[in-house]
């Protein structure tokens, strides 16, 4: 056991996939596309014109946060209210910021999340709807402004103080990920903002009774640099400590191309946001039916599946794991075992092998799993094939790969192309043949060469075009050269 014991907490901020903002009817594609000029979704509301007023928060919203909130385990609470959070930057043209401090949306909750030696249970504190600000940006010596984003909805998930390394932090973020994508609440695309990270992050010595000072880490926006930054910053505190001096609380912004924190002073404490009531804007009511309505169609998620499969398939962790990471191949590789009579491990094998690597091939034209020409009955139909000795395994990746370049499905081109394993006296006459060929093979085997018999077989196969089963030509062969 090390000597200190890092302790990190994470605030997690989502876009709601809402087809507009959260108190305007300004629509929200600036957030998911490239290519939207700057203010071209704007409107007197987002952007705080003085003497307007907010229009009733966007139900949708509320609907799916309700929705995120049950997946999460959380406590939905029938009555939240929006506040004023104050403090002014370029991107904030209101001054404010409109969020849910004194009673949010939804209380307590966890998630549990996949790790190397089984499962840990991480509880949240709680989560809130609030919008997003704008974006800033330096540019030839200007700031430049970009208020798309202004009023777009955001829930905000807070963990607990739960997880012990940067490790457990990165798996607690993407286990939150593939909930909110199986829910579609959102892309959760940590490139283009809609998901961002921020981290709090103290450490103790083992044992200890009490936290460290927390600092807390602004702004994360990949996997990979909220582990570089959580282990940065776990490391500057051992080593703060270390040298005998104490701990401040300090806000600190990543740097992705030098590897390093900036640290400034500028935390703010609560009272300087002062927080009151929004008075423009009534409470949010989540009644009964609304609950009922945001419960209805829950998928199963991840790491119910996930378990699912490696106990019921008999799956090895890994296999599940990358069949779980999207809902869309999940739903496929279920359903390939619900159509196909073999055992579960051989059809996530081709789901795995065959069909994400043709979809994750940048020279195939399909960009998601339903637009395969091949679905998984399909695919459960080509599997039986096999299983049953009429198609052999390579003739099989010929059919699959010749359907995923034509379209066509497999058992059109096994019927267009007869591929049906050749009548009984085909497959005499080719042994015949093949036998009368090659003599001196033959006396080969004869004389107890076996892996001479391969030479025959490929040849055998080659005059039937693959179609043949390669077991039941060695028997014929070797019982044909026997009884000469
Ligand atoms: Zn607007």
């Amino acid at each position: 056991m090390s000597k200190y014991q890092p302790v990190i907490g994470l605030e997690i901020h989502v876009q709601l996939q809402t087809a507009s903002k959260l108190f305007c009817a300004c629509s929200t594609e600036a957030v998911s596309a490239r290519d939207v000029p700057p203010n071209t979704h704007i409107c007197p509301i987002c952007t705080g014109h003085p003497g307007v007023l907010p229009r009733p928060v966007n139900k949708r919203a509320v609907l799916m946060a309700a929705r995120l909130a049950l997946a999460c385990n959380c406590t939905i609470n029938p009555w939240s209210d929006f506040d004023r959070k104050n403090y002014f930057y370029a991107d904030l043209p209101k001054g404010y910021q409109i969020t849910q401090h004194r009673r949010p949306l939804a209380s307590g909750g966890f998630i549990d999340i996949p790790l190397d030696d089984g499962t840990k249970r991480i509880q949240l504190d709680h989560m809130h709807l609030e919008e997003d600000p704008g974006k800033s940006k330096q540019e030839g010596g200007v700031w430049l402004v970009d208020m798309n984003r202004c009023g777009v909805p955001l829930v905000e998930i807070v963990s607990r103080p739960e997880l012990r390394s940067a490790s457990e932090a990165v798996a607690f973020v993407s286990e939150f990920r593939r909930i909110i994508r199986y829910l579609s609440v959102s892309d959760g695309n940590m490139e283009m903002g809609n998901m961002r990270c921020d981290a709090n992050v103290s450490v103790n010595l083992a044992g200890a009774d009490s936290y460290g000072t927390k600092t807390e880490i602004k702004n994360l926006n990949s996997f990979k640099f909220l582990e570089e930054a959580v282990n940065w910053e776990i490391d500057r505190q051992i080593q703060t400590v270390e040298r005998g001096d104490t701990i401040s609380q300090v806000t600190i912004h990543w740097d992705e191309r030098s590897g390093e924190g900036h640290l400034s002073r500028e935390k703010e404490t609560e009272a300087d946001y002062r927080y009151f009531r929004e008075p423009n804007l009534i409470p949010v009511n989540v009644t009964r039916e609304l609950v009922k309505e945001a419960a209805t169609d829950l998928p199963e998620l991840p790491l119910s599946r996930l378990r699912r499969y490696v106990q019921d398939f008999d799956l090895p962790v890994l296999d599940a794991q990358t069949l779980v990471e999207e809902m869309s191949t999940a739903d496929y590789f279920e359903s390939v075992v619900d159509h196909f009579d073999g055992p579960p491990k051989r059809a996530s094998d081709w789901v795995r092998n065959h069909v994400l690597r043709t979809l994750n091939d940048a020279s195939n034209p399909y960009s998601s799993l339903p637009d395969l020409p091949i679905g998984p009955a399909d695919l459960a139909e080509l599997l039986n094939l096999i299983g049953a000795g009429t198609l052999s395994d390579s003739l099989g990746t010929n059919v699959f790969e010749k359907s995923m370049s034509t379209g066509v499905s497999p058992a059109q081109i096994v019927e267009e192309e007869e591929l049906s394993p050749p009548a009984d006296d085909t497959l005499f006459g080719n042994i015949e043949a093949v036998i009368a060929g090659d003599p001196d093979t033959v006396s080969a085997v004869r004389g107890g060469n076996q892996k001479a018999v391969g030479r025959l077989i490929g040849q055998a196969m080659k005059l039937m075009q693959g179609r043949a089963d390669a077991n039941k030509i060695r028997d014929l062969l070797l019982e044909r050269i026997g009884s000469d």
